[in-house]
């Protein structure tokens, strides 16, 4: 067994201010990575721009960060990087500016070479990376993952580096003005963590007792995935909840919703978080062949008591989807080709189980 998750993590109130001294102590000038609207009015930016100013530390801003981010964003703002002379990186929002920081890291730090090398399995190093998520779904704060969509092949791929930022600065304060469907769709890529990190071939008594207590801290908030209002307690709750699965699928990775996820997101404009929920209630189907009392026990954790109710949940808070049979033809041959999810599955599994899979929500 192995438990390996060097990111120093900080999840507390004014997380960023707080920790201005050692921000600066990673560098002299930031690049920071962000989205086009929504740090601005979270305060997230605001923040990361007043710890560094009251540290004297330089930075510049690249705030074009778009969801589900491409290698030529990873490009364009690494070129910017390196001609202001960037020696650390901050990433804000959601898991798409958090990622694209850890591949500009590598980017900057090895301009001289191509784009290609972000998936070649070479041996290189990156800048310093500090993470600060404004959504409670995708644990990249605390994973070594950046997930880039690869235009030319039409899909979704981690990188081949594993880059596990330095700092993760965790403040409730910035999900506060999420819209519920950005709760939804981000809680329910934590879930999906869990569920694909607690079930997986890589899975070990660490790993699975971070998804357990995950599980438990992750059900206190179901109750504002079904409308009610949050309060503070949720907000912290909810992002724990996320880091937490951050850190298990650091330890498995992620399986089959999330290969089958790529192509709704790819071809069908489906959010990450969603895309990965439709197939939950499939994918413990087919692990309950085997894993019968261990589903139940995430059921239980989670308060239902059987998969059906889970299945209405999962309707209830991710509303309508549509997949055809052309879609569904497609994605099974993707994630059949794809042997690297596949062996991160517990149980024998063939191409006709994947197809369940996907039509046990169609
Ligand atoms: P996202 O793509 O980062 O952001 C989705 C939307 O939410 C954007 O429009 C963003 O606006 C907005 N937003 C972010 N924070 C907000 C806030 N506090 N209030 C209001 N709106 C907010 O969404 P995400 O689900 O967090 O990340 C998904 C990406 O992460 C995918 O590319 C997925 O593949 C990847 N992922 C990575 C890992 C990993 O381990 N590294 C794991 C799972 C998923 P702006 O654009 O204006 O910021
Ligand atoms: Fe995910």
């Amino acid at each position: 067994m192995k438990f390996y998750m060097p990111t120093k993590v900080y999840q507390e109130n004014d997380a960023v201010m707080k920790h201005a001294a050692e921000i600066a102590a990673i560098g002299k000038k930031a690049l920071i990575v962000t989205g086009k609207l929504s740090s601005k009015k979270n305060g997230s930016l605001d923040d990361v721009k007043k710890a560094l100013e009251s540290q004297n530390t330089e930075y510049i801003i690249y705030d074009d960060i778009g969801e589900n981010p491409t290698i030529d964003m990873v490009m364009d703002a690494a070129e910017k990087g390196r001609n202001n002379g960037a020696d650390f990186v901050i990433g804000i929002g959601g898991g798409s500016p958090m990622d694209a920081a850890k591949a500009i890291a590598l980017m900057i730090q090895n301009f001289d070479t191509s784009s290609d090398v972000l998936y070649q399995a070479v041996d290189l190093k990156a800048l310093p990376v500090i993470e600060v998520p404004t959504t409670c779904g995708t644990g990249s704060e605390v994973t070594p993952y950046a997930v880039l969509t690869r235009d030319e092949l039409q899909t979704k791929q981690s990188i081949s580096h594993r880059i596990f930022p330095d700092i993760a600065l965790i403040d409730p304060k910035y999900i506060k003005s999420a819209p519920l469907s950005v709760l939804r769709n981000t809680a329910i890529d934590a879930l999906g963590h869990f569920i694909e990190s607690y079930f997986n071939t890589a899975a070990d008594d660490y790993s699975r007792m971070i998804c357990q207590y995950g599980l438990s801290v992750w059900s206190e908030n179901i109750p504002v995935l079904l409308g009610e209002e949050a309060d503070e307690e949720t907000y912290d709750s909810m992002l724990l909840a996320s880091t937490l699965a951050g850190m298990a699928i650091a330890h498995t990775s992620t399986n089959v919703p999330h290969g089958l996820s790529y192509y709704m997101t790819c071809h069908k404009g489906v959010p990450h978080g969603k895309a990965v929920g439709i197939f939950l209630p499939g994918y413990l189907k087919a692990v309950s062949e085997k894993y019968q009392e261990d589903v139940d026990m995430v059921l239980s954790m989670l308060g239902f008591d059987e998969l059906e109710q889970f299945s209405f949940f999962i309707r209830q808070v991710l509303g309508e989807w549509d997949i055809s049979d052309k879609d569904a033809e497609i994605m099974t041959d993707s994630v059949v080709k794809s042997p690297r999810k596949l062996k991160l599955v517990p149980v024998d599994i063939t191409e006709d189980d994947v197809r369940d899979i996907i039509e046990y929500m169609r």
